[in-house]
């Protein structure tokens, strides 16, 4: 059993479209970002290389190589560092912050995609949102741990 860990924080932006978990939810503001700005999937993919004990995300995706780079891709090389080493996840926490950018009327979206991505049953996901209860941040925070056997 290995304990993966990480968080992730962006400046919200309102030139930026909104991309949550994999989700594409047009017309909202987004986050300031070379990539797509998926905060979720960021720590999400970073949390799964700690839990192989691999260096942080900045270290396999250079800014200046992610200009509009698809936040799945990046997802999609933690699953197959973890499928190479034999590695299943166990059960993942996904923890959201913001003041603007409300998680609950996507939460269940977010849910399914992350369940079939993740490919996980639901008892082993955990998405939860709270707020900064101060109207002037600007920044939405995200932190995910995750247990792989
Ligand atoms: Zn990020």
């Amino acid at each position: 059993m290995r304990i993966g860990y990480s968080r992730d924080i962006h400046k919200i932006s309102r030139s930026k479209e909104l991309y949550l978990g994999g989700v594409f939810f047009p017309g909202e503001a987004g986050h300031e970002a070379t990539s797509d700005g998926d905060i979720i999937l960021h720590a999400l993919s970073e949390a799964i290389l700690t839990a192989l004990s691999m260096e942080d995300l900045g270290s396999y995706y250079k800014e200046e190589e992610s200009k509009n780079l698809s936040s799945l891709t990046i997802l999609d090389f933690a699953i197959a560092q973890l499928r190479k080493k034999n590695m299943q996840i166990s059960n993942v926490v996904i923890s959201f912050t913001s003041e603007h950018i409300l998680l609950s009327p996507k939460k269940n979206k977010i849910f399914a995609n992350l369940q079939r991505i993740l490919k996980v049953n639901s008892d082993q996901l955990s998405v939860t949102a709270t707020r900064w209860e101060d109207k002037d941040n600007q920044y939405s925070e995200c932190v995910v741990s995750l247990i792989v056997d």
